[in-house]
C-alpha cells in the first residue's frame, strides 16, 4: 500500500468513485463517507456512496444521505457501479470483508483501492494507496486531514462539517475517550468558526429513539445483565424474543454496551446480541484489557484494543456461557 500522499495529485483529474464503510455503518463510518463524498463532488469527481447494508435511522437527516446505495437493496447498480469505478475509497474498516456482501464485488473489480481507517491489524496488501492509524480517533479525523493536507481546506462547507462532526463525536463518546486529542478539539473549533451547530448533531443522533427502545432498555438491565465483580465484568446477552417484543430497529442498541462501564470497578463490558444471521458481540474495555485480541483470539472479530465486535455461530444462550468460561482465563489481566 502506497502512502496517501502519493494520491494526492489524482485528485486533480476528474474520476469515477466508489466510497464505502463497513456494515451497518456508524456514525463515523457514514459521517466519514459522506464528507469525503461532498469534498470529492466540490472537486467535479463523479462518485457514489455505496453502504453495504442499511443503517441507523437516527443517521437519515445527514447531508447527502438520500444520496446513498445500500447494497443490499441495490444489487444491480451497485455491482455496476463500483466495475465503472476507477476508485474504491475503503473508510473506517480494516480488512475486506468487513463489507460483508459487497465484498467479492469490490475484490473482483479493477479499481484502485484506497484505505483510510484507524482499525488495528489492516490488511495493508489489498489496497492500492491509503493510510491506517490506530491513534486516530475517528476516521472522521482522517479525512478532516486528508481535505487539509491535500490542500483543500478551504473547501470545507457546512454539510462536509455537519458530517465530519458526527464521526467525530460518536467515536469519542462525545468527546470523553482518551483518543480525544488536542487535534480533535482544534478540527471541532475550525468546524464551529464555519457555523456548525454542534447541539443539533446531538439531538439529532441521541434524541431520536422512540419509547419501545427505552422499555426495551429497562427490561434488559433487569433481566439480562449478569455482573461478575471478582472479574470486573459484566454481561448482557439478548435474546431474539426482546428483539421482537420492543420491535427493534437497527441501531437501537447501539451504544448500549458502555453503560456496563459504568459500573465502578468494571474493566470489561461485553454485549452479545441475538441477530438474524449470527450473534454478534460488542467488547468494551477500560485500561490494559486489549478486547481487539480478545475478540480475535475468542470470537471472530477485531478492532481496537479498548472497543471492539465479534460473532459467534452458536446459539446466544451457547455463546455467553463460552464468554462466561474463557474470562476466567483471564483474571490476572481483569484483576490488575
Ligand atoms: P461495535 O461493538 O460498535 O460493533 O464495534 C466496536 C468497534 O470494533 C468498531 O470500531 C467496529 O468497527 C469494530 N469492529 C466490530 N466488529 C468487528 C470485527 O468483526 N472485526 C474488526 N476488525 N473490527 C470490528
Ligand atoms: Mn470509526
Amino acid at each position: 500500500m502506497q502512502s496517501i500522499e502519493q494520491f494526492y495529485p489524482f485528485l486533480k483529474t476528474p474520476f469515477k468513485g466508489i466510497i464505502t464503510c463497513h456494515q451497518k455503518p456508524d456514525g463515523d463510518a457514514m459521517g466519514s463517507s459522506l464528507a469525503l463524498y461532498h469534498f470529492l463532488k466540490s472537486l467535479g469527481h463523479d462518485v457514489t456512496v455505496i453502504a453495504p447494508t442499511n443503517w441507523a435511522q437516527f443517521l437519515d437527516w445527514m447531508p447527502g444521505v438520500d444520496q446513498v446505495i445500500d447494497f443490499e437493496s441495490n444489487r444491480e447498480i451497485a455491482t455496476k457501479l463500483v466495475n465503472e469505478a476507477d476508485y474504491t475509497f475503503c473508510l473506517d474498516f480494516n480488512i475486506l470483508h468487513r463489507t460483508k456482501h459487497l465484498e467479492p464485488v469490490i475484490a473482483n473489480s479493477k479499481s484502485v483501492k484506497i484505505l483510510i481507517d484507524h482499525h488495528q491489524q489492516p490488511d495493508t496488501p489489498s489496497f492500492g494507496y491509503g493510510i491506517s492509524d490506530v491513534k486516530m480517533s475517528s476516521t472522521c479525523e482522517m479525512i478532516y486531514d486528508f481535505i487539509v493536507q491535500s490542500g483543500h481546506s478551504n473547501l470545507i462547507n457546512l454539510d462536509i462539517a455537519q458530517c465530519l462532526y458526527t464521526g467525530l463525536m460518536t467515536d469519542t463518546g462525545s468527546f470523553r475517550f482518551p483518543s480525544t486529542t488536542a487535534s480533535v478539539h482544534k478540527i471541532v473549533a475550525h468546524l464551529k468558526e464555519i457555523g456548525l451547530q454542534h447541539a443539533v448533531i446531538h439531538e439529532n443522533i441521541y434524541d431520536q429513539g422512540t419509547a419501545a427502545r427505552l422499555k426495551f432498555i429497562g427490561n434488559a438491565f433487569l433481566y439480562r445483565m449478569q455482573v461478575f465483580p471478582e472479574l470486573n465484568t459484566a454481561l448482557m446477552a439478548i435474546p431474539k424474543a426482546d428483539i421482537y417484543k420492543f420491535e427493534l430497529k437497527t441501531g437501537d442498541t447501539e451504544g448500549l454496551v458502555n453503560y456496563l462501564l459504568s459500573i465502578q470497578g468494571i474493566k470489561l463490558a461485553a454485549i452479545v446480541i441475538d441477530r438474524e444471521e449470527e450473534r454478534k458481540w460488542s467488547f468494551r474495555s477500560k485500561g490494559i484489557f486489549d478486547v481487539n485480541i480478545f475478540a480475535r483470539n475468542h470470537f471472530e472479530g477485531g478492532g481496537h484494543a479498548n472497543a471492539a465486535g465479534g460473532r459467534s455461530s452458536k446459539s446466544v444462550e451457547a455463546t455467553a456461557a463460552d464468554f462466561i468460561e474463557i474470562i476466567k482465563t483471564y483474571k490476572n489481566q481483569l484483576t490488575q
